[in-house]
């Protein structure tokens, strides 16, 4: 029997309505969750806005795309470069989508049969959106596409504010910064810095409507799972009065099809195929996070310098502004054989292949969840917003990576890539790793914690 039927066919007729933000790290959780979803029999309708649209002609029958907003000025939502304004940014796409949105919703909620609609499942950086829902009568369940541990630093944010512990400020500016905070061990001050190029008081208002779409919600869903975050889930429950579902990693709990923005070059997973097993350091960070020319000068030398076989995305908008990469004179011909560049890699099948032996990475959620599911040790050079938490676990709590601070510099980068390939040390975060690894996976299988709340979720939503 299919799902639906199994269900009693109470999913048949039922659609659920999703509006992920537009980011490739926002869409790519929203978009497998629909795949979830949508394989237990119900129908999705996919809000989006008009830029960074997924691909429609990707997904099957039962799955239908409305876009949002289409002519609204974008320039200033897609944050890129040195000033980026992620928090602004966000608040934008909700001023500015909010008005069309409604229009959408009440368009989609008129043709559907009456009661079709079950609920809206939006990111939960989309609180304008939610509001529109409420308004029009649709149950909402948010979608936190970072950890628990994040949500748990965000709403421990406005009292460390009221503390005077954040932002870091005057001549106490450095020492602050290291300073430990107790109730959210092992995070420190630094580490809630979300942003050094938004506004103190954009970023606060950009957590504060996070929380508040989480509280004012019917429910809310994680890409986690209980044996990796077992104590953040457990104080988000305590705390948000809303039911949460953990039923991640989403992107394996998934079968989709991929919601990629930029076409992947496919053709390295033939060059990982030549290479030693766990030989080869994987290095990305992720779609938005860049770099300035001098950093780029010095990561290449310090992968070139290592000899350790790499395989680097170089995205199009890498380097901060508009230049164009330059590598370093000599770096392909001083690293042929040895290193591959890319513009965009296939990153989930390139962390599970075998040949790759340690993750460069930003720490973005996504990131960290895939490298964590193929049992892959970890490099942490995170840039902004969660990043730095996730470092953190990464680091101190599952010790599973370290972090590489400070100036980038070739030398400290050349050591610290050789201690995670070629070291005991490196070893060690390895086979931690892969426990964490066959943890992840045995919480997606029948019976697992993840695979039970998503049949929690689904009877949640067809009661709704
Ligand atoms: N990604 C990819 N190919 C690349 C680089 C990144 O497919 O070359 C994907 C990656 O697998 C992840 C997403 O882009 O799912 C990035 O999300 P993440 O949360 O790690 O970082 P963000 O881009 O939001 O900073």
């Amino acid at each position: 029997a299919s799902a639906a039927e199994s269900s009693g066919g109470a999913t048949a007729t039922r659609r659920v309505l999703m509006f992920p933000l537009p980011f490739q790290g926002h869409l790519n959780p929203m978009l497998q969750l629909a795949d979830v979803l949508h394989a237990r029999g119900l129908r999705v309708t996919i809000f989006h806005a008009a830029f960074n649209a997924p691909d429609p002609e990707r997904y099957p029958a039962g799955y239908r795309f409305v876009p949002v907003g289409a002519g609204v000025p974008t320039a200033d939502l897609v944050p890129t470069g040195s000033n980026a304004d992620f928090a602004g940014a966000v608040l934008r796409i909700n001023e500015r989508l909010q008005a069309p949105f409604q229009d959408s919703l009440r368009a989609v909620l008129e043709e559907d049969e009456e009661g079709a609609a079950v609920c809206l499942v939006l990111d939960s950086n989309l609180r304008g959106m939610q509001v529109v829902a409420d308004r029009l009568g649709v149950p909402t369940l948010v979608l936190r596409t970072a950890g628990a541990a994040c949500l748990v630093a965000f709403m421990a944010f406005p009292a460390l504010c009221d503390k005077g512990l954040l932002p870091p400020q005057g001549n106490q500016y450095h020492s602050q910064l290291n300073m430990p905070l107790d109730d959210l061990q092992p995070l420190r001050v630094r580490d809630m810095v979300f942003s050094t190029t938004s506004p103190h008081e954009t970023i606060s208002t950009c957590l504060e409507c996070i929380v508040e779409s989480v509280r004012c919600s019917s429910g809310v869903i994680f890409s986690t799972f209980c044996d990796l975050e077992d104590v953040e889930l457990q104080k988000v429950n305590d705390s948000v009065g809303v039911p949460v579902y953990a039923i991640g990693p989403l992107h394996k709990i998934s079968s989709g099809p991929q919601s990629s923005l930029l076409a992947p070059d496919r053709t390295c997973l033939d060059w990982l195929d030549k290479q030693e097993d766990e030989s080869v350091l994987f290095v990305s960070f992720g779609s938005l996070a860049s770099m300035d020319k001098e950093e780029l000068m010095e990561t290449a030398l310090g992968l070139a310098n290592s000899r350790i076989p790499f395989l680097w995305v170089i995205r199009h908008d890498l380097l901060h502004g508009s230049e164009k990469v330059g590598l370093p004179d000599g770096f392909e011909e001083a690293v042929q054989g040895t290193g591959m560049v890319v513009s965009w890699a296939p990153q989930q099948e390139v962390l599970g292949h075998q040949a790759v032996g340690g993750f460069w990475t930003h720490n973005g959620w996504n990131s960290t969840l895939e490298s964590i599911s193929e049992g892959v040790p970890m490099l942490c050079r995170p840039h902004f917003a969660d990043q730095m938490i996730n470092a953190r676990y990464v680091q101190e709590v599952w010790k599973i990576g370290f972090e590489l601070e400070g100036k980038l510099e070739r030398g400290e980068i050349e050591r610290n890539v050789r201690n995670l390939l070629c070291q005991e040390v490196g070893g060690e975060m390895r086979r931690r790793a892969k426990d964490l690894k066959d943890k992840a996976t045995r919480c997606i299988k029948k019976g697992g914690s993840s695979q039970t709340r998503v049949d929690l979720l689904v009877n949640f939503i067809t009661s709704l």
